[in-house]
């Protein structure tokens, strides 16, 4: 029976060789509510919001019901998780099937919490509201912030209680996706199936993410080519707004250069580059500052899974890889400076630009200054109110960097422009996204997380309200910890 909410299924995922899947329904919940809607999302992807909140709709969002034409499945992947090789896959999550929009994009949509499924290992499947409305806030937050990502249509409330630290209750996170096809996924294909399967699966997501790549090279090449360079510039993204990932393994990051996985993920406050949130990261591992690194080792461990396709002599395909995976840092390294000149105003390049921009950083960290708020000020013209302020090593950059904006032909005005499209006035502040969480979970309150959305879906807007969603008053002490 045809809901009316307007999906338009056309799965593909499910004609790949059948070992990467398992097809099944999503377990049924007790008491289905909604909790959240994405109105504007579900516009977007030419559905019915109405009929998306109305029981029907609902039921589909929880996992009571199946939409006609959707084709449910578990997804088998694999990955090295804080180095560590594991066989995963969808343990909590089923993926419906792909939708194609009106404009003809084509997206996974997946029930995150859904349920256990043959990659469940030990976990009970599910999801607890608080987390699932924490990617939601995040996922549409790195969305405003024009950064790559999955985003977040619906999250709905089981009705039932999961048990964690504590009993907690559950919920169903309906994500969006260009596609769920990870690292792991070739990780996946390449240790337990055959060469012919890893072929097959590179060739559906170079025609799925990357059509207008060519010919030239091969499949297996362009493939690599291309998502090294859509994660040189997804991480310079991160970087440039201070966000720390927190779970980079190899199952979370996805070949469609979209941000995935919003578990222990936040924010900056201060610039610290060794900042680390995740409980689980003793080591640091997935620090800040070594993102750029991660990313670079994570596509190495993607190019293994191509060596047999890159070339039929291994020693050659090898050395085909590593000038591939060579040319990651120099690509990071030209997005994250241009995004930095952006940021500071600055047009054109000077040999100088790279050092002025580090300098700040250093500035910033030796200050403790908060990262946002010093480039906010630093557009709107109030160095003066920045933590760095008074700082001896301050006016000589600021000095610096007026200088280099006056070698320019843009005028001041142009400049301020830029820096306000570069730096946002507003992110998901830690302090303002437990806020939203405490009063949603605590209160069923979900005004406060809707006022804090609607800040958060335009970050450049410069708007009055925004002023409120400044740093923490009580600076940088006590120390954020997030969770999986
Ligand atoms: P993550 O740390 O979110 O990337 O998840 C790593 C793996 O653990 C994935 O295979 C997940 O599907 C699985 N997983 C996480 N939470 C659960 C859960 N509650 N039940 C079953 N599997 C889970
Ligand atoms: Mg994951
Ligand atoms: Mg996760």
């Amino acid at each position: 029976q045809d809901s009316g909410i307007g999906w338009n299924w056309s799965n593909t995922y499910g004609k790949l060789p059948s070992f990467l899947y398992t097809r099944m329904e999503p377990a049924a919940v007790s008491k289905p509510a909604l909790a959240v809607l994405n109105a504007p999302l579900a516009a977007s992807m030419g559905l019915d919001a109405s009929k998306l909140g109305n029981a029907d709709g609902i039921a589909e969002l929880a996992g009571n019901a199946v939409p006609e034409g959707a084709d449910p499945l578990a997804q088998a992947y694999a990955g090295h998780q804080f180095g560590y090789f594991n066989r995963l896959g969808d343990g909590r999550a089923l993926l419906l099937g792909e939708h194609v929009t009106p404009d003809g994009r084509r997206l996974d949509i997946q029930l995150k919490g859904a349920g256990r499924t043959p990659y469940s290992r030990g976990g009970d499947g599910r999801a607890a509201l608080g987390p699932m409305l924490r990617e939601y806030i995040i996922s549409e937050a790195m969305h405003g912030l024009g950064i790559p990502t999955t985003r977040s249509l619906a999250v709905a409330a089981t009705g039932q209680e999961i048990v964690r630290e504590s009993y907690l209750p559950g919920a169903v996170l309906t994500r969006i996706a260009a596609s769920h096809i990870r690292v792991g996924t070739f990780q996946y294909a390449a240790q337990w199936g055959k060469t012919e399967d890893v072929a097959e699966l590179a060739v559906y997501t170079l025609h799925r993410h990357y059509p207008n790549a060519g010919t030239d090279g091969g499949p297996a090449l362009l493939l690599l080519r291309e998502t090294i360079a859509r994660q040189a510039e997804l991480i310079a993204g991160w970087m440039l707004v201070g966000f720390v990932h927190g779970v980079m393994n190899t199952d979370n990051m996805a070949i469609s250069g979209e941000t995935i996985d919003y578990g222990p993920c936040a924010f900056l406050d201060t610039y610290n580059p060794d900042t680390v949130f995740s409980s689980i990261d003793s080591e640091g591992r997935y620090a800040y500052r070594n993102q750029p690194s991660i990313a670079a080792w994570n596509l190495a461990r993607f190019a293994e899974t191509l060596i047999p396709l890159l070339d039929n002599d291994r020693e050659t395909a090898i050395e085909i890889a590593q000038a591939e995976i060579g040319r990651f840092e120099e690509q990071y390294q030209q997005h994250w400076l241009r995004g930095m000149r952006a940021k500071l105003g600055l047009f054109g390049s000077e040999a100088g630009d790279a050092e002025l921009a580090g300098r700040l950083l250093d500035l910033m960290s030796e200050h403790k200054a908060d990262y946002t708020d010093t480039f906010r000020l630093l557009t709107l013209g109030k160095p003066e109110e920045t933590a760095l302020s008074g700082n001896p090593g301050f006016a000589p950059w600021l000095e610096a960097w007026s200088s280099r904006k006056e070698r320019q032909e843009q005028s001041a005005e142009d400049s301020f422009e830029l820096m306000k499209q570069n730096n946002p006035a507003v992110i998901p502040r830690n302090h303002r996204v437990e806020e939203a969480l405490e009063a949603a979970e605590e209160n069923g309150d979900y005004s406060v997380m809707e006022r804090l959305l609607a800040v958060l879906a335009e970050p450049f807007a410069y708007t009055e309200e925004q002023e409120a969603y400044g740093p923490p008053s009580d600076g940088a002490c006590g120390r954020y910890v997030t969770y999986c």
